[in-house]
């Protein structure tokens, strides 16, 4: 199947070279940031979710830094280890 378009592919511009891209998601929170979210499948078979996150910072330091702290520390929970690495409950 990897030279077919899966069912979720958007086709076109978005999907080449045998891999396959969804119609982007974006999410604009007004003042605040956008996410785009874009459902990918690599040549290989492996599926991500490509997020594209534009987040709007402090004008003055430290709270610019302390966002981009909790950002990243918000982010490394949200990817978290593969479920299947994660030990039996
Ligand atoms: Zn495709």
């Amino acid at each position: 199947m990897s030279g077919r378009h899966t069912s979720w592919c958007a086709g076109g511009h978005h999907c080449g070279h045998g891999e396959h891209r969804s119609a982007p998601i974006t999410y604009t929170a007004p003042g605040a940031g956008t996410v785009t979210l874009t459902r990918i499948r690599t040549t290989t078979g492996q599926q991500y979710a490509e997020i594209r996150l534009s987040v709007v910072l402090a004008q003055h330091e430290p709270a610019a830094r302390q966002q981009l702290t909790a950002l990243l520390t918000h982010l490394q929970t949200l990817i978290g280890p593969p479920r299947h690495l994660r030990p039996a409950a």
